[in-house]
This record gives C-alpha cells, structure tokens and sequence, in this order.
C-alpha cells in the first residue's frame, strides 16, 4: 500500500450568523483538523487587551473589516506556530480578495494549497434572527445592535462574496444549505469533506 499523506485544507464560508463556528468545531474533531477562526483569534486578543486586540477593537466594535494587513500577520502567525497538523479549517478567513490571495500565497511556499471553499446558505432574515438570539448571550458587542448586525451583513455582501467568486474561478467552491438542525447540515457537510477525501 501506498500509503499519502493527506493534507485537508477547508474555508467554511458564508455570512455572519450562518453557522460557519458551530459546524467548525464538530468538522475539527471528527477530521482531526486545526481551527483557523480569526474572529475568534480576535476576541482572544481582545480579552488578553494585547495592543492587537486594541486596535482590532475599533473595527470589530462596529461591525466593520479589521485591515487586511492585521489579519494577514495574524493567519501567517498561527499557520507558522502549527506543526503537525493534517490540515486547518480556515473560518471568517479570507474575508476579502486580498487575503484569498495572500492565504494562497503562504500555503504554496508550503505546499498546502486550500482543497475547497465550503459556503453555508443561509437567508438574510435567518441570519439576522440567529444573531439577535446569540446576542442574548455571547456578550459581543456587535451582536448588541440592529445597526451593527446591518452594516456586518452589507460589509459581507459588499467586500466578502466576491471571495467565493475567487474560489469558483479556481475551480475549488461548492455549498450547502445552512438552514435546518445542525447535526443535519454536519451530515451534509462531512458528504462534500469525504469526497474531497476520496478523490485525493
Ligand atoms: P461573524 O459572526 O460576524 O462572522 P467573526 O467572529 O468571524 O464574526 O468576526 C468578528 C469580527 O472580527 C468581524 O466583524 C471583523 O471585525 C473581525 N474579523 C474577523 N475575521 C476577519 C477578517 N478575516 N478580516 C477582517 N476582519 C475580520
């Protein structure tokens, strides 16, 4: 036998609120892969008030993009510091073309390029109800506010859906209904994963 190695490298794409972290983490354990969130990255910056997470802050507070230059050092940073590992589910990266190109251009010099794009698709109105509801207890400043949850969804449709026109043209996008119980789009979810699998 043959035996390859197999490195497994996924962006969970789609709009806030649409379920990008709750499936992540059941896609890390049950495929042994390493979570890239940098919001969540963020939010640890943020509570540890490194001067990363103050600046960061300004932006996230309002719901807009943090600079590309920021997130970028920070993905760079993680990928690097991560030995080891079978492969990372990239989720809220890249956010905007800049850093789709600038992911490409990390994983190439190690020869790890992003297997596929995977998109949730989730409603609008969905959406925001989710985030309304997760505001009563994620304690995140941008789930607080109407406004604030608005402007998220118009930065995405404005500067992040084009990043799943980045990925169709490279031939490496596919999606799956993002509506229904969680453990029903996790099956969904693991089909598209083990066909990548399988067609390695
Ligand atoms: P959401 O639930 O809105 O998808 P995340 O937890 O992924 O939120 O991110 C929260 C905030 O962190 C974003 O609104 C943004 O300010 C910042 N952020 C996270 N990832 C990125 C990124 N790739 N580029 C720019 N800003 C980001």
């Amino acid at each position: 036998i043959l035996a390859k190695k197999i490195m497994l490298n996924i962006v969970l794409f789609g709009p806030p609120g649409a379920g990008k972290g709750t499936q992540s983490e059941k896609v890390l354990k049950k495929y042994n892969l390493v979570h890239l969130s940098t919001g969540d990255l963020f939010r640890l910056h943020l509570n540890n008030e490194t001067a990363l997470g103050l600046e960061a802050k300004k932006y996230m507070n309002k719901g807009d993009l943090v600079p590309d230059e920021i997130v970028i050092g920070m993905v760079e940073d993680k990928i690097n510091k991560s030995s080891n590992v079978i492969g990372f589910v990239f989720d809220g990266f890249p956010r905007t073309i800049n850093q789709a190109i600038a992911l490409d251009n990390m994983l190439e010099k190690k020869n790890i390029p992003i297997k596929q794009m995977i998109a949730l698709k989730v409603d609008e109105k969905e959406l925001i109800k989710r985030i309304q509801n997760r505001a009563k207890t994620s304690g995140r400043e941008d789930d607080k506010s109407i406004d604030k949850i608005n402007n998220r969804i118009q930065v995405y449709n404005q500067e992040t859906k084009p990043v799943a026109d980045y990925y169709k043209k490279h031939d490496k996008y596919s999606e799956v209904d993002g509506i229904g119980e969680i453990d029903e789009i996790f099956i969904k979810l693991c089909s598209k994963i083990d066909d990548l699998i399988w067609n390695e």
